[in-house]
Formats: structure tokens, sequence, C-alpha cells
């Protein structure tokens, strides 16, 4: 029996540890995958720590979750096919493969509708069950694996998280009003996606917000029409002024209550405001403003399998300028996870067995 290598967390609030084990043998209809690239997501920080801020000195405890302890993390993994179940396809044999990480009960209301992504019992790769950091990875079933011939795998992985999410974010804040603007908050590896995958849906006016200059020269490379600096206290007005009063749609990838107070202040009447960071805390809200300004307040989380075949689709059609993407062995995951933490990280680091 071949012996596979994977970085597993032990118990929550240590860093992982390299892990020898036997590889796994496929069964059913499950997909062995020899991991090629794995994107790192700071929701991986979070999984690491054991919790997730919820504010107000509240947590949410992962130990009291589904969440299985040891666990392999990575859930933006790309993939060549070792081995196959006996009621899956053998022509997938040495293909190479985008995952579908989401994967739900295939029982629920929302499974049955194909929003594993809403699943009350979810499956997810590398959170619920082992994911990709490692040499190998098991799929469940081969309608998680999709096609991306021609496409660069290093930077595709980054769409099974990142890309998909936004992509899904986006789709939240359509049709868009004529003639108004669209701003993405936060340029971490999501916001800059965001971006791009922005700037390839043919949106016009996208305004990229940081606290780092650094990064918005990044995003204004990517194709943001407008960059702002949100550390001055004038942030809100400054938003406002530079969407001419017609912000329409924000993208909040960071999840802070100043960020959420920002989109909310700057926004014009009718607009949406889509959370899809994880920071935590929480906020005060006069209820009013909700039906005042007509506004919506939306959380989004990943997306569907058919978004992200869609989003493929859109990767191999139209250009979308990529994030940068730094290339590291496996053995750096955790020296990535707490340069993610401490906001060091430019784009996304992708890691390689
Ligand atoms: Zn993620
Ligand atoms: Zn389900």
């Amino acid at each position: 029996m071949a012996i596979s290598r994977t970085f597993q967390i032990q118990r929550y609030g240590t860093p992982p540890v390299e892990i020898q084990s036997d590889t796994p043998e496929p069964l059913g209809h499950e997909v062995l995958l020899n991991v090629s690239h794995t994107g790192v997501c700071h929701s991986d920080v979070h999984i690491m720590d054991g919790y997730q801020d919820l504010g107000g000195g509240e947590r949410m405890n992962f130990a009291d979750s589904a969440m299985p302890l040891p666990l392999t993390m990575g859930h933006e993994i790309v993939g060549t096919v070792e081995a196959v179940g006996d009621k899956a396809d053998q022509a997938l044999l040495g293909q190479r493969r985008l995952v579908f990480p989401w994967i739900g009960c295939g029982e629920c209301v929302s499974c049955q509708g194909e929003q594993d992504n809403h699943c009350e019992k979810p499956r997810t790769l590398g959170i619920f069950s082992q994911g990709g950091y490692g040499e190998h990875v098991i799929v469940p079933n081969q309608k998680y694996l999709i096609e991306m011939d021609g496409l660069d795998p290093a930077w595709t992985c980054t769409l099974a998280c990142s890309g998909l999410t936004v992509f899904s974010a986006l789709r939240q804040i359509q049709p868009i009003k004529p003639n108004s603007y669209v701003a993405i908050v936060g340029m971490g590896g999501l916001g800059l996606m965001a971006v791009s995958i922005a700037v390839a849906l043919g949106i016009k006016n996208i305004i990229a917000c940081d606290i780092s200059d650094d990064r918005l020269a990044i995003a204004r490379e990517l194709g943001a029409t407008a960059a702002l600096n949100t550390s001055t206290p004038e942030a809100e007005h400054e938003l406002a002024a530079l969407a001419n009063g017609r912000l329409f749609g924000v993208i909040d990838t960071v999840g802070l209550p100043s960020t959420i107070q920002l989109a909310i202040a700057a926004t014009m009447k009718g607009a949406r405001v889509v959370v899809i960071g994880l920071a935590g805390g929480r906020i005060e809200l006069p209820l009013p403003t909700l039906p005042f300004n007509a506004l919506s307040l939306i959380g989004t989380y990943t997306g569907s399998l058919d978004e992200m075949q869609e989003l493929v689709e859109l990767a191999k059609t139209e250009t979308i300028p990529p994030m940068p993407i730094d290339l590291k062995p496996l053995d750096c995951l955790h020296e990535t996870l707490e340069a993610l933490r401490a906001g060091e990280v430019v784009g996304r680091v992708v890691l390689t067995p």
C-alpha cells in the first residue's frame, strides 16, 4: 500500500501537523485525486483556531459542530484522477479536474434543489470531511469534478472558494441599475477575485476599497475603475461621492462592523449590500433604514455546483484578469495561515504537495 502525506489539525488552537498514512482507496462512486494545487483560504485560520468571533464576547465553537478532528483542511483543490471506485467512470483516470468542495447530504430540500451550499448537514471537503492539504483527496462522486481544459491549474483552484463565492455574491446585485456603481470592500483574495470577475461580467463602474494603497494598486491593474483608501474618517462621504451618489451594490469581503457600516452609509436607495467576509463582530442598525432606504442586506455562502460550472465556462470564454498567485510547497501551510492572519498575503497562496 502506497503512503500518502497530509497536514492535519489534531486539536483546535494548534498548527496542522504532517501525517503519513496509507493512500485511501476509492469505493463505489468515489474518486481518488492526486492533488496538484490547493489554495489557502482565510477561513482555514478560523478553523485552525476552532471558533468564529460573533462579537459581543460570543463565539461559535467548532468543537460543538459536526466538524471532525483530526481534519485535513483545504477546499480549493485541483488534482488528477488516480483511482476510481467500481461505480465511477474509468475514463476519468489521468484527467485533471477542479473539485466542487461544497458537497451536501444529497437529501435535504437544499440539496434536492441543487443548492448543496445551503445544506443543513454539509460534507464540505476540507471542513466537514477530509480536504486537499495533502497528496490525495477522496471526492464522493464524479459529478463534483469539473473539466478545466486550457485553464492554469494554480489559478483555477482558487475558483472553488474565492471565485465561486464572489461570483455568487455578484449575482445577488444583478441587475445593476443603469449608470450606478459597485463597490468591493477589502482587497484580499476574495476582493481581488471579485474585481476580476466583475470585469469579466462586464460591470462598468467598480470601486475598490481597502486600507492599503498597494492592494488598491493591484485592484486598479485588474480593472477596478476607481480606488478608495477607507482608512480616513471621511470614507463614507468619499465613497458616496466617488459613486456620484449612485452606489447600488457593495460586496463586503471583510465582514467587520466598520466595513458593513461604511457600505450601508454610502449606498443609494434600493441598494444591495452583500456580506461574504467572516472577520466577525456585530453591528447596531437603525431598523427604519432598511425600509426607508429599501436596503437589502444579504449574506451569501459560497455557491452552487451549477454556479461553479458557469464560472468555469466564464473563465474559458472571457478573460478573468488573474490575481497574483504565490505558489509554495505544502510544507508552508502553517506559515501561510499565519501570514493570512497577519494580513500579509497579497492575492492567493497556492500550495503544491
Ligand atoms: Zn474558502
Ligand atoms: Zn443537504
